[in-house]
């Protein structure tokens, strides 16, 4: 059996597997097959992998040869014409391009996708939202600190002092939680909201204020995602939000909707009463951002305050980035290879049910099929 890593798009610098995965590999007798420089942006170069025991190909021999292929991003539509009975995972969000998945059904093949991984507590050493997301909660507080024209902690100095940074973090689930940790570290004061009463405890061992707004979607019956909430509520919180955003030097926004596009909880007027110079970190751009000025990739400059819509954080961190989603890839793998190396598709685990979208020339995710059927 032959897993096949493909190299990443620009301006994706992650890679599927580093070197170092691929003894685990060997041990269930796997041949890997690696697409020639798919390693050299998450500084992995071909040597590396070839003393790993992998074979160096050509894209056109990997897609032919292999029988699980491993793409971060969605391949070409003209690569996935042909392969068939192949199995293919990466990280294709589904949920929002369902039509896609459609067409992907006709052509025979698997998809694995694993941002539908269900959150259940067997799932965690394969999470790759959690681990990515944990780069880009660390990633945004520092570039943030980059853009900020001022210090993050307190200092008494003999030329004067400076006051700490106020930051407002928007959204406590991972990457929420890793940037309260970072700016923490830095020394900035922290404010959070989230709807999910739960995660107060885990605010306040941290160091940050929780600011609480009632009457919340309880989510807890969501599978570990977020639910929408009620027009009535996010009212009520966009008023509480509009006083700490006014005090705040640097808000963090994570809040996102499995499926949906994101809710806007930060108005232009809000930021137009924001001090000139303010940074806003905006980790929910790919689903349409949670201010109403987010640009998807760009920077937006509005009266003073930096909008930063970065979609690539995790990929500004390449080595570690790929180090963790390689290692969640490699235990979810574990429930679809046998220890002899043969694919094992087992649709009663929960876990490769949840993650499989397509099989067998239909859409098997019930998720993805309630989107396409409405
Ligand atoms: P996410 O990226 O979907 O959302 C980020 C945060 O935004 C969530 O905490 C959500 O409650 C919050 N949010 C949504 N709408 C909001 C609004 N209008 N205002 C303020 N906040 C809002 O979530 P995530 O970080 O991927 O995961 C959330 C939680 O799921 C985690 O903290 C954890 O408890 C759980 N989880 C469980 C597992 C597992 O058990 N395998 C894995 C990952 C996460």
């Amino acid at each position: 059996m032959t897993i096949g890593v493909l190299k990443e798009p620009a301006p994706e610098t992650r890679v599927s597997l580093l070197p170092e995965h691929l003894a685990t590999l060997k041990k269930w007798n796997v041949n890997v097959c690696i697409e020639s420089n798919a390693g050299a942006t998450a500084f992995a170069n071909d040597d590396k992998y070839t003393e790993a025991g992998a074979t160096i190909q050509s894209r056109a021999e990997i897609l032919q040869s292999s029988d699980i292929i491993l793409s971060i991003n969605t391949p070409d539509k003209s690569e996935i014409e042909n392969l068939q009975s192949k199995i293919v995972l990466g990280v294709y969000q589904p949920l929002f391009t369902a039509q896609v998945m459609k067409d992907w059904a006709t052509k025979g093949l698997t998809v694995f996708s694993m941002d539908m991984l269900p959150r259940t507590t067997r799932a965690q050493s394969m999470d790759i939202l959690s681990s990515q997301a944990n780069i880009a909660g660390y990633k945004a507080v520092l570039t943030a600190a980059n853009l900020f024209p001022k210090y993050f902690p307190m200092f008494m100095t003999a030329a004067g002092s400076v006051p700490p940074a106020k930051m407002l973090i928007l959204g406590a689930g991972v990457a929420g939680l890793q940037a309260i940790a970072t700016a923490k570290r830095l020394g900035a004061v922290v404010e959070v909201f989230d709807t999910r009463p739960a995660v107060k405890e885990e605010v306040m061992s941290l160091g940050a204020k929780f600011v609480e707004v009632e009457g919340a979607a309880d989510a807890s019956k969501a599978g570990g995602y977020a639910v929408e909430q009620t027009a009535e509520f996010l009212e009520r919180q966009k008023a509480k939000i509009a006083e700490a955003v006014a005090k705040a030097d640097i808000v963090i926004t994570t809040a996102q909707i499995p499926g949906k596009k994101a809710p806007v909880l930060i108005t232009t007027a809000m930021m137009e009463a924001m001090k000139n110079g303010s940074v806003i970190i905006d980790l929910a751009a790919a689903t349409g951002g949670n201010t109403e000025l987010t640009k998807t990739d760009e920077t937006v400059i509005h009266n003073g305050v930096s909008i930063v819509g970065n979609s690539y954080l995790a990929s500004t961190m390449p080595s570690d980035a790929s180090k963790l989603y390689g290692k969640n890839v490699l235990n979810f793998l574990q429930l679809i290879i046998t220890k002899e190396g043969a694919i094992n598709l087992n649709f009663e685990d929960d876990l490769v049910k949840g993650t499989c979208v397509v099989h067998g020339g239909v859409i098997t995710n019930d998720r993805v099929n309630a989107i396409i059927n409405g």
